[in-house]
């Protein structure tokens, strides 16, 4: 069916997929599965393993020994890639968005812990200048003698794609195995890689089946464009093109909330509620905005009784304790 890159193994799959049963109830509409993506293993979790696979078996491939990427200061991607640059050997850069003064705590202290060299970018030129600081830290790596790979913001881009390409694989199989046909996938969209993935997926693999996003960040139109482009740099690894059309992009935005990883109280005892009701935690920058706005959606009536969800749990569980002085819990 599809021809995929080489890829490292470094995430335990397939991973579960469970039913929130009481959440479903609860909602008094569609029945919600999870797919638990959070407990991919190796680095800690979460869907940036995925992406990794691909992408770092690319840089080795190519005579790499070093991995430069870039994100936010408690970015789940960067810290998933610093593990799995130890894990392979290969050194690693994070550059990171200095929007506050650093704590070394959560991901940014795992990303230490890893032995990742840390770069700050103040926030505003970070926004401006991505691009070359990467090219120029690449730059000078190289002229130390070392061969950089640059992952972009991620790992959303055509190799990383494949990871969430091989995901929607297996999940039709496990719809075979547990005799289940789901109407919708619904993921967080953040970098836009999830979500593009999942739709060339769905082209392949899974007629029956709608890809939802829920964008924690920027807006639709972005996302739209971000989709076309990154499912085209995958279609160049393959035989045949497999194009996203407008059409089948489904992107709910409204649900960024105060902005990218900033949570209003509403959300943050959203997650304390789904922590106390199913045992499983949600972070305030991804899957907690992106199952509140499911939550939302289900009341306003876009998803029935009668229909089944698969909800992809991305991870991000060290996203919390940053907050956690935020939650009012009641006890
Ligand atoms: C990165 C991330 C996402 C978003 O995935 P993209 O492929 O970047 O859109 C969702 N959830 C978590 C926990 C993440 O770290």
């Amino acid at each position: 069916m599809v021809e995929y890159p080489r890829r490292e193994k470094l995430a335990f799959l397939p991973t579960p997929i469970h039913k929130l049963e009481k959440l479903s109830k609860l909602l008094d509409g569609p029945e919600i599965y999870l797919k638990r993506d959070d407990i991919t293993g190796s680095a800690v979790g979460g869907n940036k393993i995925r992406k990794l696979e691909y992408t770092v078996a690319d840089a080795i491939d190519k005579g790499c020994d070093t991995l430069i990427t870039c994100g936010g200061l408690q970015s789940n991607h960067c810290r998933a890639t610093a593990f799995v640059a130890t894990k392979l050997g290969l050194e690693c850069h994070l550059v990171l968005n200095k929007t506050e003064e650093p704590k070394v705590e959560a991901n940014l202290f795992l990303d230490k812990l890893a032995g990742a060299h840390i770069h700050y970018i103040p926030s505003e030129e970070y926004k401006k200048n991505l691009e070359n600081l990467l090219k120029e830290l690449q730059e000078k790596l190289n002229k130390q003698g070392k061969k950089a790979y640059v992952i972009p913001t991620g790992a959303s881009f055509g190799i990383g794609n494949f990871g969430y390409i091989k995901a929607a694989e297996e999940v039709s199989k496990q719809c075979v195995e547990e005799n289940v046909t789901f109407d919708y996938i619904v993921t967080a969209v953040g970098s836009g890689g999830t979500y593009t993935g999942l739709s060339m997926g769905q082209k392949l693999f899974l007629p029956k089946t709608k890809i939802v996003g829920i964008n924690v960040s920027d807006d639709r139109e972005y996302f739209v464009e971000k989709v076309k482009k990154i499912s085209k740099e995958s279609s160049a690894y393959m035989d045949k093109e497999i194009p996203i059309e407008e059409e089948v992009i489904h992107i709910i935005d409204g649900y960024v909330g105060l902005g990218y990883a900033k949570s209003r109280p509403e959300e943050l005892k959203f997650i304390e509620d789904i922590a106390r009701l199913e045992g499983v935690v949600f972070d305030p920058v991804y899957t907690g905005k992106a199952m509140f706005g499911l939550a939302d959606q289900i009341k306003k009536g876009t998803f029935k009784k009668g229909e089944k969800i698969l909800f992809i749990h991305t991870g991000g569980i060290f996203g919390i304790f940053p907050k956690a002085e935020m939650f009012e819990l009641n006890q």
